[in-house]
């Protein structure tokens, strides 16, 4: 018997209520300015460290543009071909935004290892001018995306590379102060060095959450066993199977499972029973159950033959 939880897939629990691509594209146009200064910055001066963040800021604008995009197409409704919707473009985005601050970052760091081999002229007090443009710009952004991030991936992806960039900025002050007092023109690179180093750093949490949502892994929030023994706990529940919780995308879960009762009369109840407990203590809304008893575990389905449970029942 296959029978749904008391809410379908759009009923499922969302805090964001805030439409994700208002902040997006405010963000989007800092970033697109902030580009083009520290470019400009960059090529004037002839400090990496500026073009470094201006790489940043173009894998950023890819970011915001991409998860612009990935939530307008995320809303677009159910169909009959696509019965999840399209939710899961926005992780489909998330991965591809981490694979390119990869490629920038390794550019950086060739970059910057050619330097310290060959040394090239910066004109600090211009460095100096573009590095707090770009913090003020960095900060204005953090705060848009910071207001609004709830539980969307794409934002909170933004929102860290906001973060990592003003932290970019104040290194590349730092540098600028070291080759004003100093002299030693590596500062840049050193720089540049960390910039890549916070690109990598900051691209790693939403890339492997995104990760593991397109491998159907279970949320970090929600313990399966603990799960499978509150269901083993409601009365007439005599066994749980092939028991399997993922996210359709971020903060919207799904679950599924083989439950054994002891009496099929009361497999009504028992489900009503289970529906309500996964939807109300555990948040899951999208409830898949197959009730079975012992007579009913043919050989027609191998993870339910006795002796071949993929479950707790083995
Ligand atoms: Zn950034
Ligand atoms: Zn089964």
């Amino acid at each position: 018997m296959k029978t749904h939880g008391p809410h379908d897939a759009t009923g499922s629990r969302r805090t964001v209520a805030v439409d994700p691509r208002r902040p997006f594209a405010v963000a989007l146009g800092i970033t697109l300015v902030l580009l083009a200064v520290e470019a400009v910055g960059g090529w004037l001066t002839g400090s990496l460290a500026l073009l470094a963040d201006a790489g940043h800021l173009l894998a950023d604008a890819g970011t915001l543009g991409i998860g612009f995009v990935g939530s307008w197409i995320a809303s677009r409704p159910a169909t009959a071909k696509m019965s999840y919707g399209y939710r899961r473009a926005e992780i489909l985005a998330a991965v591809t935004n981490g694979v390119a601050l990869w490629a920038v970052a390794g550019a950086i760091l060739y970059e910057a290892v050619q330097r310290f081999r060959v040394l090239h002229p910066v004109s600090a007090p211009g460095m100096l001018i573009v590095a707090l443009v770009g913090l003020a710009g960095n900060l204005a952004n953090s705060a848009v995306l910071a207001r609004d991030r709830g539980e969307n991936l794409n934002l909170r992806v933004a929102l860290t590379h906001t973060l990592a960039d003003a932290a970019a900025a104040v290194g590349t002050i730092a540098a600028s102060f070291v080759i004003l007092t100093t002299g030693w023109v590596q500062a840049d690179a050193a720089v540049s060095i960390g910039i890549a180093a916070l690109i990598l750093a900051g691209s790693w949490p939403p890339l492997h959450e995104a990760v593991r949502i397109l491998m159907e892994g279970a949320p970090a929030h929600l313990s399966l066993t603990e799960v499978e023994v509150a269901m083993r706990g409601v009365p007439g529940v005599t066994g749980v199977h092939d028991l399997h919780i993922w996210s359709l995308t971020a903060g919207v879960e799904a679950v599924s499972g083989h439950v054994l009762v002891a009496d099929p009369g009361e497999g009504q109840r028992v489900l009503r029973d289970l529906c309500r407990l996964l939807s109300d203590r555990y948040g899951l809304g999208h409830a898949t159950l197959q009730l079975e008893t012992e007579a009913s575990s043919d050989p027609w389905h191998p993870n339910c033959a006795p002796g071949a449970r993929t479950g707790s029942d083995r």
